[in-house]
């Protein structure tokens, strides 16, 4: 056995899980099981350590070594459970000499058909509900340079789509020379890399998008229509307690300008329910938030206290009524979300295919593709049905 590599959590990690593998496979790691931990929850970081024990039962001979920001929270516990050789600090779990290279090894990305590029990792900010500044750090921005020759290359390797991907994204290059945007950064990558057919941005937040990302919105057909905001509520109160820093307006008119810029733009958002001292008539000023805007594509989490934030320690809403009110979030969402692929029906629409005949458009709708297809293919096909999985669509 070589190396393995086990990861928990967001598309952050997951780019971090490929290269890690790449670096202990070129510097020739052996018997080795690498487990990159989440800690946004304390449910994320229990399916963690209980991956540690499983590892240490049944590879006995296997050096386990633990990453992530559940490990960087706590290294000591996560360095006594059992067959747990290291435990490797978020900040060096990328450089080669962490993994005893000399030379950075290019992560394997093949067989997936869209990349994800972080180009920001860690935060400024301190959300009451959010541990992960405790366990990634300030803010860091990667150089444009650096993104736009990984992205060339990963072109080059066939990949279609490319995914710009952060912590807090929208707080790209505050920390570098000439404090260039991220609508700076997008607009470099399309214009250095003419032969990469879709750009997607990942999570924003609705109070910080640069006017030059702005104006791609508008202009950029490789950019895709799809935004997701980080938007956690629809009510003032509640964003106040959580320390976020937009309102319910500007986020309304955050998605209202995204609208008026690209008709037909698709937009999603994350939303958390029953955060501590919400109220029904707190809940319901979201819910009515999600009806106004019109939000079809909804992630929604129930409030999962996480020890060591504020919000740990406000007045919990009991988790029933948590379960409950995310369950209604995500009908109204569901409602929103039919409205919207209807609208594609007879159209024709740009699928990326991924595996199966199954692949996602532009706006990311999930849609099948009758007929024979490719994986890593763009197809232009037309939309025969809108159903609850997505959008049925025949290749033209
Ligand atoms: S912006 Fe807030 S929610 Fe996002 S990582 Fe930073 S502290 Fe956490």
């Amino acid at each position: 056995m070589s190396v393995s590599v086990l990861t928990f959590g967001c598309r952050l990690n997951a780019y971090e899980s490929a290269v890690m593998h790449a670096q202990a496979e070129a510097a020739g790691l052996s018997e080795t099981v690498i487990v990159n931990t989440c800690a946004v929850t304390l449910e994320a970081e229990r399916q963690a350590r209980q991956a540690v024990r499983r590892v240490a039962r049944e590879q006995p001979g296997a050096r386990i070594i633990v990453t992530g920001c559940g490990a960087a929270l706590d290294p000591e516990a996560w360095s006594r459970l059992p067959g747990v050789a290291r435990v490797l600090d978020n900040r060096v779990k990328l450089a080669p000499e962490s993994w005893g290279g000399r030379a950075p090894a290019a992560p394997d990305f093949s067989g997936r058909a869209r990349a994800f590029v972080p180009v920001q990792q860690g935060c400024d900010h301190r959300c009451t509900f959010c541990i992960i500044p405790y366990g990634r750090g300030p803010s860091v921005s990667r150089p444009a340079g650096n993104v736009v020759s990984e992205i060339r290359a990963m072109v080059e390797a066939g990949r279609k789509e490319v995914v710009l991907t952060g912590v807090d994204l929208t707080a790209y290059g505050a920390d570098l020379p000439g404090r260039p945007t991220l609508g700076g950064l997008a607009r470099r990558v399309l214009a250095l890399v003419p032969e990469l057919k879709r750009l997607r941005v990942s999570s924003l937040d609705p109070a910080e998008i640069d006017d030059d990302l702005w104006r791609l919105i508008g202009e950029e057909e490789r950019l895709m229509p799809h935004l997701h905001f980080s938007l956690q509520a629809g009510s003032d109160l509640i964003l106040k307690r959580m320390k976020r820093r937009h309102s319910r307006a500007q986020a309304l008119d955050a998605i209202k300008r995204a609208r008026g810029l690209r008709p037909g733009i698709a937009i999603g958002a994350d939303l958390i329910a029953g955060f501590p001292t919400e109220t029904d008539a707190l809940f319901e000023e979201t819910l009515a938030f999600v009806g106004e805007a019109e939000i079809p594509f909804l992630h929604v989490f129930p409030f999962s206290p996480r020890p060591g934030t504020p919000a740990a320690r406000m007045p919990a809403v009991p988790f029933p009524l948590r379960r409950e009110r995310a369950a209604r979030l995500r009908q109204a969402a569901k409602t929103q979300a039919g409205r919207y692929c209807a609208g594609f029906v007879g159209r024709a629409v740009s699928v990326l295919i991924e595996a199966g005949g199954r692949g996602h458009t532009a706006e990311y709708i999930p849609a099948t593709l009758l007929g024979e297809s490719r994986p890593g293919t763009l197809v232009t096909a037309r939309v025969e049905s809108s159903e609850d999985s997505g959008l049925v669509a025949k290749a033209m």
